[in-house]
């Protein structure tokens, strides 16, 4: 049954195989019994179920759509109406928000079932999970790793088959790089394909929802469900949504890779890069052609990444002042020291690093030196692509320069946490779609991933590409000890 892929899922429940009610129960039995790796912060089994009988009344009537009764995981930085909305933080660990995010109303009127809300980093700032409130999550591959970050929780769900599919979202990596962590599928989708409304602001110039699945005929399903216009979301691009899973099978031949000379140099581990290697051998038996391109600025995504996204962070963080809604100190003096307490106490160590990052850099005197400065280079690194994209039609290279890393191994050191997204961050600056598939198994048996760019709203093409790695190859089929 959890080893099915979306499709047939799918079909199960319009053919009356199986009923709502009775996959929801199946999920939220295997949720519970994988408790241990703490990938979910909230489960609520009665709304689950609602939701079932709803989807199963639907199916009775013959008002069916895609996803109409199948359970999904959200990352908890999706906003749910009448479901508890943490964002992995105790400033919001009391919040039940008054409206659904459009990712979670479009799903609801399709007819999907919430399978509960998954652990993540504070605020989607991490690379780990370990910045969650609610603690660690383990790796379903080595329980002794991290399933990376911040979209942990949905990886590890979507990996142990405890979840059919998941969301995500990913402003310098928080779905691509979980996924290569977890053996499975991540797809951020281009700035605008996806509405970011009642989506939980970090970065909001690089936050970008997208799913998280085995498979990328998984993802383009999903995508079919939650991407398109948005009036609500002033960025959302208004442009026809192409059907995505139509467009999987379309032919690679003579399709043109590069490879960024920057993304296999210093730093990349031995065993990462054989086999990122041997999968593109794979696309070349399937008829593409491997170019060495440059993207020449790579080298400053990481500190221009580390300047733009807490400067936003700090402007959107500031809603969290224990007035409105969230959690508030309850012993404080005048307003100040009620707001001074409440964020102390509300916020953990890492998002309270990056406020006061972001908080210096748009400061009186600075903002030229370090925002504005941040500003232009985002603009070089974008021209980069720009200039790659004339040699080639895809770009590809390890998705991160090693595989999932042991917990609290860089939990002290910020700056080594953060080369983690050495690969994905300049994705994010650029608004590229970028997917995250299984490539294989480093020396230790922990999954590798490979990562494929496009071009801007070219995310019908990535996933096609994907997809057929994944019709010639069956990594994306293996699941870890336990989840079989
Ligand atoms: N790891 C990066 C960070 O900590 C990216 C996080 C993300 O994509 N949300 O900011």
């Amino acid at each position: 049954m959890h080893n099915k892929p979306l499709s047939k899922i799918a079909d199960d429940l319009v053919t009356k195989r199986v009923s709502s009610v009775e996959l929801t129960q199946y999920y939220l039995d295997r949720v519970a019994q994988h408790q241990h790796l703490n990938a979910f912060i909230t489960v609520d089994p009665e709304f689950s179920l609602a939701q079932a009988r709803e989807a199963d009344r639907r199916i009775q009537q013959g008002d069916v759509a895609t996803l109409t009764g199948v359970p999904i995981a959200h990352k908890d930085i999706f906003c749910t109406k009448g479901m508890l909305t943490t964002c992995g933080s105790r400033i919001l660990s009391n919040f039940v928000s008054p409206y659904d995010a459009t990712v979670i109303d479009r799903l609801n009127q399709n007819g999907a079932v919430i399978l509960g809300k998954t652990n993540m980093d504070e605020f989607a700032m991490g690379s780990s999970n370990e910045t969650s409130y609610y603690g660690a999550v383990k790796n379903p591959w080595d329980h002794a790793t991290v399933p990376g970050g911040s979209s942990g929780g949905s990886a590890a769900a979507v990996a142990a088959r405890i979840a059919p599919a998941a969301t995500g979202t990913d402003t310098g990596g928080s779905i691509r790089q979980p996924a290569a962590f977890c053996g499975i599928t991540g797809f951020k989708p281009s700035y605008g394909q996806v509405s970011r409304y009642g989506m939980i602001a970090f970065a909001s110039s690089l936050d970008q929802g997208g799913p998280i699945t085995r498979s990328a005929a998984d993802a383009a399903l999903l995508l079919n469900v939650i991407a398109g216009f948005d009036a609500r979301d002033s960025t959302s691009v208004q442009q026809p949504t192409p059907d995505f899973a139509a467009g999987l099978d379309g032919d690679i031949q003579g399709l043109r890779i590069g490879l960024p000379a920057q993304f296999f140099g210093e730093g990349l581990d031995n065993s990462v890069e054989r086999v990122v290697r041997a999968a593109l051998g794979e696309y070349e038996k399937l008829g593409a052609t491997l170019i060495d391109i440059d993207l020449p600025n790579s080298a400053l995504c990481v500190p221009c990444y580390y300047v733009l996204a807490p400067s936003e962070a700090s402007s959107n963080l500031a809603r969290y002042d224990g007035v409105r809604y969230g959690h508030r100190a309850s012993d404080y003096g005048d307003l100040i020291d009620m707001y001074m307490k409440t964020r102390a106490e509300g916020f953990g160590g890492e998002v309270r690093r990056r406020i006061m990052i972001g908080t210096y850099a748009l400061s009186a005197g600075y903002y030229d030196a370090y925002y504005l400065k941040a500003q232009q280079l985002r603009r070089l690194i974008a021209q980069d692509f720009e200039q790659a994209f004339e040699k080639c039609d895809v770009i590809m290279g390890p998705t991160t320069p090693t595989t999932a890393f042991a917990i609290g191994a860089k939990s002290d050191d910020p700056i080594a946490m953060y080369l983690n997204d050495i690969y994905t961050i300049s994705v994010n600056l650029a608004g590229l779609p970028g997917i995250s598939i299984p490539a294989g198994w480093d020396d230790a048996g922990k999954p590798v991933g490979l990562q494929i760019i496009g071009q801007y709203f070219d995310d019908a093409h990535v996933l096609n590409v994907a997809h057929r790695l994944q019709t010639a190859t069956d990594w994306h089929q293996r699941a870890p000890v336990g989840a079989e």
